[in-house]
């Protein structure tokens, strides 16, 4: 019953089954990827397999930053992820659209804030006790963003992109079931 639809099309209804505001943002960044060859929902699906791969790698729950580094920079989903980041962020005018590609994915995998271990909250040296509120953090327990407005406009643009690839999931699993 249903005439095959476009990816365009998939992406709209993807985009509006989940979320009803549209934003022209979002149709923005659609475009910027799109023109940078890579289809709605690709990155994000690519974004999907690096988490898990850096779940099934993560064995140690604090890591230091060098030890983040380190695994992160085995993963092999990560170059395709990098691509896709700095591919958007160099349409965005980026001056060094891997260096922030390679911060924003490593800070998704591994937000955690190092003074207080992603607590929130500092020790109370020798005591079970929790302190007052990370002043690094402010009590989040996580580190702030790198990247700065662009930073948190790529990590918003992940975000999307993996709710599209989700969306897309289902509607390939629903059409298969007809
Ligand atoms: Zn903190």
């Amino acid at each position: 019953m249903n005439e095959p639809r476009t990816i365009e099309e998939q992406y709209t209804s993807a985009g509006n089954a989940d979320d009803l505001t549209v934003t022209s943002e979002r149709r923005t960044d659609a475009d910027v990827l799109i023109a940078s060859g890579w289809t709605p929902g690709l990155l994000g699906g690519v974004l999907m397999r690096l988490h898990s791969e850096w779940d099934g790698a993560a064995k140690k729950r604090h890591m230091d930053e060098t030890e983040a580094f380190l695994l992160f920079s085995q993963l092999k989903t990560l170059l395709r992820a990098v691509d896709g980041v700095a591919a958007w962020a160099e349409r965005k005018g980026h001056k060094e659209p891997r260096t922030l590609a390679n911060a924003v994915l490593i800070y998704w995998l591994h937000d955690t804030c190092q003074p207080c271990s992603g607590r929130g909250h500092e020790l109370i040296h020798g005591t079970p006790s929790l302190g007052r509120a990370c002043r690094k953090c402010g009590g989040s327990g996580k580190r702030p963003p790198p990247g700065g407005e662009l930073g948190k406009a790529a990590l918003n643009m992940m975000d999307r992109d993996i709710q599209v690839a989700r969306s897309m999931m289902r509607l390939r699993l629903r059409n298969t079931r007809l």
